[in-house]
C-alpha cells in the first residue's frame, strides 16, 4: 500500500477486550500504532471508565470518530436485538449482561462496531495476514479458552448467534476426560491451556516438550482441523494464542490431520495442509488490528 504525504491521516481507536486486559489503541490506515495501553478485566464500571479515560485523553491529540471493538463473547451482534452489542452469559464474573457497544458509543460519542475478538482477528487475517486471498478462512485462538473466528466472501459468519467453534465436540483421546462445565469433551474442554492444567494436574507452560500432554494436545486439535476441513471447506485455518507457541506443535497437528482425513479430501493443485494449517501472520497483533479491520470492512 503506498503513502501519500498529501493525503490527512484518520485515525481509529481500537480495543482487543479479553476477559484478562483490554488492549487499547490508536492507529491509522497502515495499521501504525500511536498510543497504547493494556487495562485489566476487573468489573465493568472500573475497566470501562478506564477505557473511556483513556480515549478521551489520546483524542486531543489523535482525534477519531470511530471505534472497532473485538469482544470476548458471547456477545448479541444481531443489530435487530433489543440486547445488541451486549455481553450475554458470560462465566466472566460480573460481566454478564452488560452493554458493552453502548457505553462505548456513549461514554466517547462515537460509533462503534462490534464482532467477537476472533471473527475480528480472523477478518485482520483475511485482509492483512495469513488467510489473504480466500474466500473460507478460519482464526482459531487457543489460550485460557478456545475460540474461533470464520470468514466467507470476506464477511464475518454470524447466522444464529456466532460460531462457537471451542465448544465443538470432539472425540476425547483414550484415558482424557475434558473439563469444560457445560460439555465435559469439547475442544476449550480439552485443548484450552485452563483444561491441559486441570487434565495434567499442571499448568500447560510448565509442561516439558516432551510431555505426551503435547501429543494428545495435537491429536484433539487435528480432531478439530478435520472437522474444520470437511465442515466449513477451509483454504486457511490460523492457529492464535500463546499455547501455539509450544515448539513443533503446529507440525505434529498437521500430520495427525493428514492421518484422521486418510486421503479421503483431494487438495487443489498448490493446496496442501501444510500451507492450510497454519500460523497467524499478523503475530500478536491479530485481534487488536481486527477492531481496525470490523472499522475498515464497513461502507
Ligand atoms: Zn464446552
Amino acid at each position: 500500500m503506498g503513502t501519500n504525504n498529501m493525503m490527512q491521516k484518520n485515525y481509529y481507536a481500537v480495543i482487543e477486550a479479553g476477559g484478562t486486559k483490554f488492549n487499547c489503541a490508536i492507529v491509522d490506515e497502515q495499521r501504525n500504532l500511536h498510543a497504547q495501553t493494556r487495562i485489566a478485566t476487573t468489573e465493568p464500571d472500573e475497566t470501562l471508565a478506564l477505557v473511556i479515560e483513556f480515549f478521551q485523553q489520546q483524542r486531543t491529540t489523535f482525534y477519531f470518530d470511530k471505534l472497532g471493538l473485538a469482544c470476548f463473547g458471547p456477545v448479541d451482534l444481531n443489530p435487530r436485538s433489543s440486547t445488541f452489542g451486549h455481553i450475554t452469559a458470560t462465566p466472566k464474573p460480573n460481566w454478564s449482561n452488560t452493554a458493552i457497544l453502548s457505553r462505548l458509543k456513549d461514554g466517547l460519542d462515537c460509533e462503534v462496531f462490534i464482532d467477537t475478538d476472533v471473527n475480528a482477528a480472523a477478518l485482520a487475517e483475511h485482509h492483512w495476514g495469513a488467510a489473504q486471498n480466500t474466500s473460507v478462512s478460519i482464526y482459531i485462538t487457543i489460550g485460557t479458552g478456545v475460540g474461533g473466528g470464520v470468514i466467507v466472501n470476506g464477511t464475518p459468519l454470524h447466522g444464529l448467534i456466532h460460531p462457537e467453534i471451542g465448544h465443538m465436540l470432539i472425540p476425547a483421546p483414550e484415558g482424557i476426560q475434558g473439563a469444560c462445565p457445560f460439555h465435559g469433551n469439547c475442544v476449550e474442554g480439552l485443548a484450552s491451556g485452563t483444561a491441559m492444567g486441570k487434565i495434567w494436574q499442571q499448568s500447560a507452560e510448565t509442561l516439558s516438550d516432551d510431555h505426551q500432554a503435547w501429543d494428545i494436545q495435537a491429536q484433539v486439535l487435528a480432531r478439530l482441523c478435520h472437522n474444520l476441513i470437511v465442515g466449513y471447506s477451509a483454504e486457511k485455518i490460523v492457529f492464535g494464542g500463546g499455547v501455539m507457541a509450544k515448539p513443533n506443535l503446529l507440525d505434529k497437528v498437521i500430520a495427525y490431520t493428514q492421518t484422521s482425513l486418510a486421503e479421503y479430501v483431494t487438495f487443489p493443485q498448490g493446496s496442501s495442509l501444510h500451507n492450510i494449517i497454519c500460523l497467524p501472520g499478523l503475530g500478536q497483533h491479530s485481534g487488536l488490528f481486527g477492531g481496525l479491520a470490523l472499522i475498515l470492512a464497513k461502507p
